[in-house]
């Protein structure tokens, strides 16, 4: 027997899921003799690629780890006390192995399906409510993508808000961070806002001024009191934003208290890693008056059916999917992981232990201070939570090559010096930091009286702006501090949660594909979580290599010459791409270009991402045929050739067909001086068949979380970075602290310069496992897998929209409107799905009354046929309805989902068994997934908004409730 010895494990293969038998068998129910026939009949001959991907040959998940290990090795994990907004953390074991590294937390999708989401809503409602004591304020959302954009946010929100419509000016204290600062002057400059920055003290407010931005304590470590500047702007109308940080309000006074109307920042210090920028969940805070305009998301409390507490997310009207360009802001994808471990932080700790830990800091904050002081160093900021600030003068090299010696970052301007503490820092980290500081002046430790230092620091926050009264009172932060009621908690929340642990999620527009173990390992590798996005260049070597490789394989992937990786989401991506058109208009002379054409079909992020970046949306019609109605397209463009920035449209469709005209289309608009902006949601069937750029698009971004495999993490983090064509790479974002300008680089789209920079790596490790011919199957197989479920269901449910030749793209249209007629809406067919076991496919998105259903290339054959079964069940429970077997009201799809407790209750008054009910199909019994609360009542709930944890009864068990059972009756 002859032994092959150079066999190797090939990932492809354990990402895509369908083996070779499978595929024949698939073929044949699609009618297609193979699957390059198949993918010819799907993707038009013109626009397919000539040549295939050139990217380095695919690497096992073994070969990769080992590989990435030494380019993880050029990064220098220093102490940080950078400070500037990132702070080095101690995340709690039984969170970062329990959430963190956990598919049954990070793969689940937004909680849209509330039935099925439970335990995240429940997470992200501890977050607000954290959030709502810490800061002093009314209501507070689930998270936003990082304190730079949610600044910008609530600058916008004071915007909208204003009562003076002439009022265009916004007071922006110099003492905010400066990449919040660069973010506030992308954000303004298209709607004509002005930026006045200056020293709160010293400015003078005026009727011009309909808002103002402070930080709370201060970008240089400062702790001002704003009591009197609050009042003063509020005398004249202006709103008053104050960027805070969330652990120095442990020890604080809350903005709340002192006249603030919006509260922003970042949830970093709570148990996240740095990660070199993020991800991170920032936090946005109001007063209730204002609940209407927040922007992002909100979780809200209501009942089920059965009249039971339920969450779900509220006020849905405000949002961009329905609001489109008047929508509140352009935010879909946020953090929704990363505030589940922010709030799980204060939920493990309590408000003891947070006390504890922010005192520290602070404590150590002051010994340092004093340490310093007595060695003769002349403290510029007499107030401070835990960032010190000195100017060292001609010290300042000298202390600066001695904390490299120690391997310690400061912060340093000039011969400014700033130290920022954080929970990691030790008395002996601060014993190293005034042994270096002595000696630079020729002095010792024994110059300073330390041990007694130590043993007498007081605080030295002045008395009115000290924290009084408690902290975190509600039950929810009083009941699980030891690790066994953490991780009860934790897991009994993820049970209620459906995650790709479970079943398919069928997500038409969001592809929920494998998030394969290896590419989630190294995110938390202290050589990719503990860097600073600030560190110096020389110590981020690591990173920037992979960020090199990460760029030149996306940019082969689209065509395009580079990309920018900062964006945070795909809707930031759009963002970042229209300013960089704008910018490019502008830089010509041609400022006057600012109509953006979008076809009625697209998604929502769209046409708020265009109206945020100071265009005009002029819609354009679909044919009947679903496709872009190209004589209307051409008409539009014609007639507004003067005025025409771009046109924003994505391939393949919303409808999921590649149309055949997308070349003729780019050429009308480039004819009359447009861009094109291409939505590149939709990858996942272009990627090695076809690109943005050979299609003729200027610009696209990448949601990295849908087709490069990012997890969703219930609604965030996400990355979306966009490509740019040659003439538009000068253009891409810049950085207001780290130098990545392009030339005409326009300022900042995203807090840290490469956005969530941890999390590239996820999609980095896919790209160079896969290879360019595994990137290409996965192609083939989603378009395969698409049309496979297209075969089975369509004499079950009408598809709209094909292409040419009776395909589909990776995704279809279902259409369920027609059941309408004997009532049943497309919501119970979603909602009954939850009793076979799956979460539903998306909902009324881009045509109501449908769903959109996409498999994905990691799903095996076997999983399809569960799916195709469920919705071929669902159908004839429809068909029972009409037919009048089933009655028009009490019937499986209506009272859908089933919780245990109605199956198992003593009564059962439905007209059909509880078999039919919680077990309708054989292989539900396998393994079933509970429901664990009735169809929640979304009415209800925006009637009476409640966004913070109600007093939960459940947690006060008390022994006494518990009665002598009477036996024998
Ligand atoms: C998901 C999606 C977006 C928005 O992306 P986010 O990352 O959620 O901001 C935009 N367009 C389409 C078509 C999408 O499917």
């Amino acid at each position: 027997m002859s032994i092959n010895i150079n066999y190797q494990e090939k990932f492809q293969a354990r990402h895509i899921a369908t083996n070779e038998a499978d595929t024949a068998k698939m073929l044949k129910t699609v009618k297609a003799e193979s699957l390059d026939q198949l993918i010819e009949q799907t993707v038009p001959a013109k626009i397919r690629l000539k040549q295939p991907l050139n990217l380095p040959a695919a690497k096992s998940e073994f070969d990769y780890l080992n590989t990435l290990k030494q380019t993880a090795s050029k990064n220098k994990v220093f102490k940080s006390y950078i400070g500037q907004g990132y702070y080095d953390v101690i995340v709690p074991g039984v969170i970062q192995r329990n959430i963190l590294e956990n598919p049954g937390w990070y793969t689940q999708y937004t909680p849209y399906q509330a039935e099925i989401a439970q335990g995240r809503l429940q997470a992200l409602l501890n977050f607000q409510t954290m959030v709502i004591d810490l800061t002093g304020m009314e209501i507070a959302n689930a998270s936003l993508l990082d304190e730079g954009t949610a600044a910008a946010e609530a600058m916008f929100m004071q915007y909208s808000l204003r009562k003076n419509t002439a009022a265009n000016i916004f007071f922006v204290s110099e003492d905010v961070f400066p990449q919040t600062i660069d973010i506030l002057k992308t954000r303004s400059e298209p709607y004509g806002i002005q930026l006045q920055i200056g020293d709160y003290r010293t400015a003078e407010l005026n009727d011009q001024m309909f808002g103002a931005i402070v930080q709370y304590p201060a970008g240089d470590g400062n702790v001002y009191n704003y009591t009197d500047f609050a009042a003063a702007a509020h005398q004249k109308n202006i709103k008053l934003t104050v960027v805070a940080d969330l652990m120095s309000l442990v020890l604080l006074t809350p903005p709340g208290q002192w006249g603030a109307d919006i509260v922003v920042g970042t949830s970093q210090r709570f148990g996240i890693p740095m990660g070199f920028g993020g991800p991170h969940a920032a936090f946005f805070a109001t007063k209730e008056e204002y609940k209407r305009s927040i922007p992002g998301r909100i979780i809200g409390v209501t009942i089920d059916s059965a009249g039971n507490y339920a969450l779900r997310m509220a006020l849905q009207t405000r949002e961009q999917h329905i609001r489109r360009d008047k929508a509140t802001s352009n935010i879909c994808t946020a953090q929704a992981l990363l505030a589940i471990m922010a709030g799980m932080y204060a939920v493990y700790h309590g408000p003891q232990g947070i006390k504890l830990i922010a005192e520290r800091i602070h404590g150590l904050s002051v010994l340092l201070a004093e340490s310093l002081k007595q060695l003769g160093y002349e403290q510029l900021n007499d107030t401070y939570f835990d960032t010190l600030k000195f100017d060292l003068g001609v010290l300042a090299n000298p202390v600066h090559s001695e904390a490299l010696n120690n391997e310690m970052n400061l912060h340093y301007k000039g011969s400014v010096v700033t130290i920022s503490l954080d929970e990691t820092t030790s008395p002996q980290d601060i014993e190293t930091i005034v042994r270096f500081f002595a000696k630079v002046k020729g002095k010792t430790i024994n110059d300073v009286a330390f041990e007694e230092l130590k043993g007498s620091i007081e605080t030295v926050i002045p008395a009115d702006l000290q924290r009084t009264g408690e902290i975190l009172t509600h039950a929810i932060f009083n009941s699980h501090h030891s690790e066994h009621e953490m991780l009860r908690y934790i897991k009994s929340l993820e049970a209620k949660d459906l995650s790709l642990c479970h079943s398919m999620i069928a997500l038409g527009s969001c592809t929920m594909k494998l998030n394969a173990t290896t590419e989630m390992v190294p995110v938390t590798w202290a050589e990719f979580s503990k860097m600073h996005p600030f560190a110096p260049t020389d110590q981020v070597g690591g990173y920037m290599q992979i960020f090199s490789e990460l760029n030149d394989w996306l940019s082969e992937i689209t065509g395009f010459a580079a990309m920018s990786l900062q964006p945070n989401a795909g809707a930031q991506g759009e963002y970042a791409g229209l300013m960089v058109i704008r910018a490019y208009h502008n830089d010509r002379g041609d400022s006057h270009r600012n109509i953006a054409l979008i076809p009625s079909s697209a998604h929502g992020t769209n046409p708020a991402s265009a109206a945020m970046a100071g265009m005009k949306i002029v819609v354009v019609k679909c044919d009947d045929n679903g496709n872009i109605d190209v004589a209307d397209l051409k008409a539009r463009a014609e007639q507004y050739k003067n005025e025409l920035s771009c046109l924003m449209v994505t391939y393949p469709s919303t409808h999921g067909v590649f149309e055949e005209s997308i070349i003729e289309i780019c050429e009308i608009i480039h004819a009359n001086g447009g861009q094109v902006y291409m939505d590149g949601a939709n990858m996942n069937a272009q990627v090695g068949l076809t690109s943005p750029a050979n299609i003729g698009a200027d610009v696209c971004h990448l949601n990295l979380h849908k087709t490069f495999c990012i997890p969703h993490g219930g609604g965030g983090p996400g990355m979306g970075p966009i490509g740019v064509a040659a003439h538009l790479v000068p253009y891409l974002p810049g950085h207001a602290v780290v130098d990545i300008d392009k030339g005409k680089s326009i300022p900042a789209v995203s807090a840290a310069p490469w956005g969530s920079a941890s999390i590239l790596i996820i999609s980095h490790a896919y790209i160079a496992m896969m290879g360019g011919e595994g990137l290409t199957n996965a192609t083939k197989y989603a378009i395969l897998n698409a049309n496979y479920i297209k075969s089975r269901l369509e004499a079950h449910y009408p598809v709209l929209y094909i292409g040419s030749n009776g395909r589909c793209a990776h995704e279809m249209i279902l259409d369920c409107r027609s059941f309408k007629n004997f009532g049943v809406e497309v919501t119970d067919i979603a909602k009954r799905l939850m009793d076979y076991g799956f979460h539903a496919p998306t909902v009324s998105f881009p045509v109501a009354g449908t769903v959109m259903v996409e498999p994905t290339e990691s799903e095996p054959k076997h999983e399809l046929d569960r799916f195709c079964d469920a919705m071929i069940a669902i159908r004839y429970e429809i068909d029972s309805v009409e037919k009048g077997i089933s009655d028009k009201t009490d019937n499986p799809l209506k009272n859908a989902p089933h919780t245990a407790a109605v199956i198992t209750a003593n009564e059962w008054e439905h007209s059909y068994t509880r078999q039919k009910a919680a077990f309708p199909l054989p292989y539900v019994a396998q393994y079933k997934f509970w429901p664990s609360v009735g169809r929640v009542n979304d009415t209800y709930g925006d009637r009476t908004l409640i966004c913070s944890c109600p007093p939960l009864t459940d947690y006060e068990f008390e022994e006494s409730e518990v009665t002598t059972p009477e036996y024998g009756t």
